[in-house]
């Protein structure tokens, strides 16, 4: 008995996730989300380390000399 009640829970709790992810599918509002507050550049959400500072950056807000990464302009010059 306990066990199909178990069971009963799981799937509402299923229901219930998979309703709030349609939801939040749906809606196009540009909300704050938890972790990224730019919705564009959160798609590409890889992290690199700045080579003068050792800074973690996102890979689209990162400045390339090459194959060199850095944080910032000024980290890029000074390393050049
Ligand atoms: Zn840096």
């Amino acid at each position: 008995m306990g066990r199909l009640l178990v069971v009963l829970v799981l799937l509402a709790v299923s229901l219930y996730v998979v309703k709030l992810i349609k939801i939040k599918l749906d809606e196009p509002t540009p909300k704050l989300k938890k972790d990224s507050s730019r919705n564009e550049s959160a798609e590409n959400n890889t992290m690199v380390k700045c080579l003068h500072c050792g800074l973690h950056i996102p890979e689209n807000e990162a400045i390339k000399q090459g194959d060199k990464v850095f944080c910032s302009l000024e980290h890029a010059g000074r390393e050049i």
